[in-house]
């Protein structure tokens, strides 16, 4: 969360906020990556922007035809790197069309009326002009197969896909729902964890989350958590890793502390490919590694296993 800090040498900012774009900025490597940035006559940088066509693989490096990519599920042909797709285009892929989104309107209050740099009153506007979002959550509710269910995927763009009141309280809403139709709960994690300018609120989420997600584990209703790049701290430490079925997608980063701070902790240099779905299928911490084209077909065949009524 480096976008937290505050750079000494600038003047904060009030939440007059007219720059369209500079939320969760740990999701801007996106963008940037697929600009070119060659210098004008005059020396100044004049970018040449190729967002609308081309964007470069962070996995191989090739520069993929942006159509291309949208027709593989945003999945590098050369590669297999996985790009991250936002919560709307996850439910798309996974439901059934004719599904119903529910729960989008509710809003966080700025409860602890927080400011770093920027104001989080700020922040919201703009992640919410930016994504046509309220917060870093949609749930649906729709079919894989022949199968109800409830799904709720987050949404990274917004924040960094940080859970504070409102994604905990529409997780919440979205077990309530399982539990009175009894349709499987489907999660879509992508997260950076909790969301520190809620502070205290944002970790009751937590417990508010395990306490119905036990009531589900009571009522034999299916609970499967899908991890997708990246799924991170207070998210990885709680609803993330209690599904009864917990898979993710290839070379997806899943941990709670980032790869640095362990290192510097226990003075050790980590292994290969750590926190990585791979890594961490490996080591049991997964169920399994599914490629995003055969989500969908996988999802259906665990909920038939799972003796789901249709
Ligand atoms: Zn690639």
């Amino acid at each position: 969360m480096a976008w937290f800090k505050r750079p000494t040498n600038l003047p904060p900012q009030d939440n007059g906020d007219s720059n369209g774009d500079s939320n969760g900025d740990s999701n801007q490597d996106f963008g940037a990556e697929s600009t070119f940035a060659p210098v004008s006559d005059d020396g100044s940088p004049a970018r040449v922007r190729t967002e609308g066509l081309w964007v470069k693989c962070p996995g191989c490096r090739t520069i993929l035809f942006k159509a291309e990519l949208e027709a593989n599920l945003q999945v590098c042909a050369k590669c297999g790197h996985h790009f991250k797709i936002g919560a709307r285009e996850r439910i798309e892929l996974l439901l059934e069309p004719g599904f119903q989104i529910v729960d989008g309107n509710l809003r966080s209050t700025d409860p602890l009326h927080f400011a770093d740099i920027k104001t989080y009153k700020s922040r919201l506007a703009t992640a919410q002009k930016h994504t046509g979002l309220n917060d870093a959550i949609v749930t649906a509710l729709g079919k894989i197969g022949i199968h109800d269910v409830v799904l709720t995927a987050m949404e990274y763009a917004f924040i960094g896909g940080s859970m504070g009141a409102v994604v905990g309280e529409q997780i919440a809403r979205a077990i309530d729902r399982s539990l009175a139709s009894r349709h499987p709960l489907i999660i879509v994690a992508a997260s950076g964890g909790a969301r520190m300018m809620e502070g205290v609120v944002s970790l009751m989420q937590l417990a508010k989350i395990a306490v119905g997600l036990a009531q589900l584990d009571e009522a034999r209703i299916p609970y499967i958590c899908l991890l997708t790049d990246p799924t991170t701290g207070g998210v990885t430490a709680s609803f993330a890793m209690l599904g009864d079925l917990n898979i993710a997608e290839p070379g997806a980063l899943i941990g709670f502390a980032g790869p640095r701070v362990i290192e510097q902790t226990i003075r050790q240099k980590l292994p290969e490919g750590f926190q990585r779905s791979e890594f961490l299928l490996e080591h049991g911490f997964l169920d399994a590694v599914v490629p995003r084209s055969e989500l969908k077909s996988y999802l259906a065949r665990a909920l038939d296993f799972m003796a789901v009524p249709a």
